[in-house]
């Protein structure tokens, strides 16, 4: 028997009630996305809701790999990263006529609604479905990236976080013994969140980001300075979008004469068991969605701004550029 108490504790009042409704990761893997997806099942099942998962993001949207979940389905996974419904890049999805299949599919098995967990693009690709065919789309930020309009937190960024903070501690261990300067290459090629967030807990001398303009002069000057007042090691984080971390360690190399290591986190930034942080947000979010698409809510990305829920239109989550925090960027200098 369908429940729906969820629903009518939503105060939307009960529109539509859908009766399937699917889950699909998409983009780039995030730490969290599984509790995320295990919420929205769940709660689907609690609410008296089929629940269908897409496997390999859109590309298995496009190829009918979709199948009827249970409770037993999210078993074991609040603990884990990556995504069990796998994630992929979907070429034939970015075309108007993909997205028909795509939406076809869909309704082949009777889904009425749809919850994506994604990054930017992904959201993009599903407002579009959403404003071409009418399927009911509800969104949620999962991304490392932290780069999504109108909320200060994305399903993932937390743990990728915590995992550069760890690796920039280890790194510092082994600067400090051989006074070495310690570029550290973070994930981030149009935004630079996540250094920022890390540079800052980690500590970070210099916090190379996409969105401010920096000088190499400038930096090896001071650089030289410092280790010639005793100071044993420094880290530079570097977003990847910012430059190749291996590049700007040649140059300040070079101008500093001081021995210069670089280390290039890479995917590890994506795996790993998600924080407490991302495991609740993750799940309060999943409930939401599921609850949300259930009741015929359309074309809202939920998340959290400021410790607070927020649903954010759709539309304008991906039409608005999310742009870097300056007191993060003021806080990064008076602290280094
Ligand atoms: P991440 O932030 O981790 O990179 P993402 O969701 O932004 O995640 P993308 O590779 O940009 O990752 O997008 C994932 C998929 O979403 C694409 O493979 C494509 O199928 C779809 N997609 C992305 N952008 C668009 C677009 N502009 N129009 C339609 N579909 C899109």
């Amino acid at each position: 028997m369908p429940r729906y108490a969820g629903v009518l504790d939503m105060g939307r009042g009960i529109l539509m009630l859908k009766k399937a409704i699917a889950v699909v990761t998409s983009g780039g893997d995030s730490p969290g996305m599984n509790a995320a997806a295990r919420a929205v099942v769940r709660t689907a099942v609690y609410e008296g809701v089929e629940v269908y998962g897409v496997h390999n993001g859109y590309s298995g949207m496009v190829h009918d790999d979709i199948e009827q979940l249970t409770s037993r389905s999210v078993s074991d996974l609040i603990q884990r990263g990556g995504t069990f419904l796998g994630t992929a890049r979907s070429k034939s999805f970015m075309t108007p006529e993909g997205r028909k299949v795509a939406f076809e599919n869909l309704r082949k098995h009777g889904i009425e609604g749809l919850v994506i967990i994604g990054g930017d693009g992904s959201l993009t690709g599903g407002s579009l479905m959403s404003r071409e065919t009418g399927m009911p789309i509800v969104g949620l930020p999962g991304t490392i990236d932290n780069d999504v309009w109108g909320m200060d937190y994305t399903i993932g960024c937390d743990t990728a976080c915590n995992t550069i903070v760890d690796a920039i501690n280890k790194l510092r261990d082994t600067a400090s013994a051989h006074r070495r300067i310690i570029l550290v290459e973070v994930m981030g090629r149009h935004s630079g969140w996540l250094a920022m967030m890390s540079g800052i807990a980690g500590g970070a001398e210099y916090i190379l980001v996409p969105e401010v303009a920096f000088d190499l002069e400038e930096i090896s000057i001071e650089l030289q300075e410092m280790y010639e007042r005793g100071k044993r090691y420094s880290i530079v984080v570097v977003a990847e979008g910012a430059g190749s971390a291996i590049e700007i360690g040649k140059i300040i190399g070079e101008k500093t004469a001081i021995d210069t290591r670089v280390s290039v986190l890479g995917h590890i930034q994506r795996g790993g068991s998600p924080t407490v942080e991302d495991r609740i947000k993750a799940s309060m979010l999943g409930e939401k969605a599921a609850l949300a698409v259930i009741s015929g809510v359309n074309d809202v990305v939920f998340s959290f701004n400021e410790g607070q829920v927020v649903s954010v239109n759709l539309f304008e989550a991906v039409n608005n550029k999310k742009t870097l925090d300056p007191e993060l960027v003021r806080l990064s200098r008076v602290l280094a």
